[in-house]
């Protein structure tokens, strides 16, 4: 009870700060200052019975993302949630039914984004938004992207219960489908709200393994009902003055380290390119090796380079990876006749990355000649910009974390997210929280209790702030 209580007046001198121009911050019991958060707040906060209506229930949130895993299509504690299956309906009407019982406005756009507002004082303005995904890649865990949403819903809730009003409207947002995994789209819904002319030109026409298209499966889900343009998804420019989003780390950083908050700085973007060589295949016993045009040790050799490149750039935050190297006909007495490899590459840097981007298709066209063989692909499948957290929605966050006492490290996000998208269309920040050994996209993803509290009190404050900025 007195955590709660001293969290209830931190919250309430958190606003009362951001309106005034200067409060010191020790004096939880100096009566002049709690009449006049008493004033600010419209509470009474001496009052016994508010105490516990304002506390920060941990445990409901706990319970809340238990009870979600359960819409999954794959027994606990894995967790399979694919965009706009049977669980997923029921997940999103269970979290519209949270959104509801917050107090929150719900909406929907045509893919199934969907939007719990809160009006502020004056909802004209811009608003500030925070928000994840639900769904689950197959065989997955409960926190990634949850924590996000949930966790979202619950800060609301909060400042609610404390009694503040905010100016600017807040909103809490689920995106459709983070996860790639049904029509190999990742972060559908974010990259659509933020005006992907591309992808709503080619959702008219995609299918998923089973044939079913897009459309198809948003109907059947009850969106996109009597339209083929999804473009009524985009974002107006200016909607919102920041967005945030809590998320699980998703890496070992944090844990190993001892720190209660990661405050992304930026997000690291990947390119994916898609590489075949052809050559001459044959008997791997008749044909002499000055006679041989090897499209298995082309693609190696581009493999090894890729790793050079990536070096080259003299920057940890420059990685590749050849996660995909198949052979054919792929037989041990085989000279290979064909190769194809796939390649990811990652920066936080977008010159610097597509340097290396460079760098590999003029080896893939030097490899051709020295070895003889054809370069009959090098098709670059995505090539996203990365993004840079805004300084304002930083300051924000470190603020909070500082006025509620809690370690916290600068880092960057390596995994991309919506608010890789988001941040094209708002000013952008993140809050990580630690997450057991860095697992994730695994049944044995896990973040405690208290780690989460953290991060939706951090969020809680930095929605107050940024809503009366
Ligand atoms: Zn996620």
């Amino acid at each position: 009870m007195v955590h709660h209580y001293h969290y209830v007046i931190v919250l309430l001198l958190l606003f009362f700060t951001s309106i005034s121009s200067h409060q010191h911050h020790d004096h939880d019991h100096d009566p002049s200052i709690i009449s006049t958060m008493e004033q600010f707040s419209g509470y009474s906060i001496l009052e016994p019975t508010s105490f516990s209506s304002l506390s920060y229930d941990a445990q409901a949130l706990q319970n809340q993302i238990d009870e979600l895993s359960g819409f999954s299509d794959a027994p606990a504690p894995s967790v399979t949630r694919v965009l706009y299956t049977d669980k997923d309906v029921l997940a999103r009407r269970y979290v519209k039914n949270l959104m509801g019982i917050a107090g929150l406005s719900v909406r929907e756009d045509a893919v199934g984004n969907i939007f719990g507002r809160w009006d502020g004082s004056e909802p004209g303005l811009a608003a500030v938004a925070t928000g994840s995904h639900i769904d689950a890649i197959p065989y997955s865990g409960k926190y990634d992207g949850v924590v996000g949403v949930l966790g979202a819903v619950e800060a609301i809730s909060v400042l609610k219960r404390s009694g503040f009003k905010p100016k600017r409207s807040l909103e809490v947002i689920l995106f459709t489908s983070e996860e790639p995994t049904r029509f190999g789209i990742s972060c559908l819904g974010s990259r659509l709200l933020a005006g992907s002319e591309n992808l709503a030109n080619s959702l008219k026409t995609i299918t998923d393994s089973q044939n079913v298209s897009f459309l198809d499966a948003a109907r059947s889900a009850g969106y996109a009902r009597d339209e083929d343009d999804l473009s009524s998804v985009f974002l107006k420019k200016g909607t919102y003055s920041a967005f945030i989003e809590l998320h699980i780390e998703q890496g070992p950083i944090l844990e190993d380290e001892g720190i209660s908050i990661g405050i992304v700085t930026a997000i690291a973007a990947p390119a994916s390119l898609r590489v075949e060589f052809e050559g001459n295949g044959g008997h791997a016993g008749a044909v002499l090796m000055p006679n041989r045009n090897d499209a298995g040790l082309a693609a190696s050799e581009l493999a090894l380079a890729v790793e050079k490149h990536v070096l080259e750039s003299g920057s940890v935050d420059t990685v590749g990876t050849v996660g995909i190297l198949q052979l054919h006909p792929g037989a041990i007495n085989s000279i290979p006749s064909k190769s194809h490899i796939e390649i990811d590459t990652r920066d936080i840097d977008e010159e610097r990355r597509n340097q290396v981007i460079e760098k590999i298709h003029e080896t893939a066209i030097r490899i051709t000649k020295t070895r003889g063989v054809k370069l009959t692909e090098f098709h670059i499948i995505n090539q996203d910009p990365p993004a840079l957290s805004d300084e304002a929605v930083v300051n924000a966050m470190e603020t909070a974390t500082k006025e509620l006492n809690l370690t916290s490290k600068l880092m960057i996000s390596r995994a991309y997210h919506d608010s890789l998208f988001m941040a094209r269309v708002s000013p952008m920040g993140m809050i990580f929280i630690p997450c057991y050994k860095g697992y994730s996209h695994k049944p044995e993803e896990f973040a405690s209790i208290k780690d989460m509290s953290n991060g939706v009190k951090v969020l809680a404050f930095t929605l107050a702030k940024l809503s009366l900025q």
